[in-house]
């Protein structure tokens, strides 16, 4: 970052600061931002994290998540004036005020005295902050903010819960550091972070070994009834309709990481996984090698991310969702038989 020691001269005497995330936060988003949360905290600043919508409840155990101020149509005013009163505000894990989804206007309407600050990895961003921390080789935003607070000469104030919240963004963007992204540098980083004294097993276990029984049977009855893997183009998904979801009692985060089991199939280069949330259809899509889905998400589905990871929304049915996407693979046919993996 060009302006790390203005940010530093900023952060030198206490203020008012905000963290918010995308919608739907993911443990690199909350990560991320309980992380920094606390790294401020130690400086003496008075912070808030605000989510924009509920999220998993294998991510309550964080670090500081008790205090997350989660937005509900019935707490409107109590966002507005934080915000309001807020002389930085961070914006973290996403970089386009779309993905705040009903609190957008808030945020956007804020005029003149707040500054602002943007740590990201996706593709494309569009908010200009006042201080910008946007790498796209990163591979998570957790990293990023790893990387910001030793840039700010403060890695000795990285204590445990820190290093929790932000080893368990790492550990998740990176797929338990098995994605291109995951360079020596992640690993020095787990490294230092197991230095102080996190404890990488229990991260991973509280995250990935909390399932529910429902949640089991929801991924069982998916994948056994719903997956269709078309190897003519190299492509697997999977469909969810509304019915389903109240079927098997889906909860927030119970469909995360399904559309994982669909790209591990061999000889796939292309998965999707297309929800039938009600009031849209949500799309998170999967690649390998140069295939890149964000593309395919920003042209089609008003969405993005990153290039082998995205996500998008339709206000199709979730019928005509699955026929466009199936006339979208036959126009790519060409380009994914093509894909290296
Ligand atoms: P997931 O499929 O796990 O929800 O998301 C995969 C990646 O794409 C994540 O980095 C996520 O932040 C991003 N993403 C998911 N949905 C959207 C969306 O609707 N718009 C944009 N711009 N990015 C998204
Ligand atoms: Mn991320």
């Amino acid at each position: 970052m060009e302006n790390v020691s203005q940010l530093k001269e900023f952060l030198a005497t206490p203020k008012n600061i905000i963290i918010t995330t995308h919608y739907k936060p993911d443990a690199d988003a909350l990560g991320s931002s309980l992380g920094w949360a606390g790294y401020l905290k130690k400086l003496g600043h008075n912070v808030k994290v605000i989510s924009p919508s509920d999220y998993p409840k294998f991510l309550h155990w964080l670090p500081g998540n008790e205090e997350v101020l989660i937005y509900n149509q019935k707490n409107t005013a109590e966002v507005e004036q934080a915000v309001k009163n807020a002389d930085l505000i961070c914006y973290l894990d996403f970089s386009c005020y779309p993905r705040l989804e009903e609190i957008a206007p808030i945020f956007q309407s804020v005029n003149g005295s707040a500054k602002t600050l943007l740590v990201d990895h996706h593709i494309n961003p569009s908010i200009q902050p006042t201080f910008s921390f946007h790498n796209v080789k990163a591979a998570a935003t957790a990293q990023l903010i790893y990387e910001l607070i030793s840039e700010l000469g403060d890695k000795d104030k990285i204590d445990v819960p820190i290093g929790e919240a932000l080893y368990a963004g790492i550990l998740t963007d990176t797929g338990s550091f098995k994605h291109p992204t995951t360079t020596r540098r992640v690993h020095e980083i787990a490294g230092e972070l197991i230095d102080i004294g996190v404890n990488t097993t229990k991260v991973h276990n509280l995250i990935y070994d909390s399932n529910s029984e429902q949640r089991l049977r929801f991924l069982g009855y998916v994948l056994s009834q719903k997956l269709k893997v078309l190897h003519e183009y190299r492509t697997a998904y999977i469909t969810v309709t509304a019915d389903e979801l109240k079927q098997f009692h889906s909860q927030t985060g119970d469909t995360e990481g399904v559309v994982n089991y669909a790209l591990s199939i061999e000889g796939i280069v292309l998965a999707a996984i297309m929800i039938d949330r009600g009031e849209n259809i949500k799309l998170s899509f999967r690649s390998v090698g140069d295939f890149s889905v964000n593309d395919l998400a920003a042209q089609y589905f008003n969405g993005g991310g990153h290039k082998n990871a995205a996500g998008g929304t339709c206000y199709l049915s979730l019928q005509e969702t699955e026929k466009k996407f199936l006339e979208i693979i036959k126009q790519k046919k060409e380009e994914l038989l093509k894909v290296k993996t």
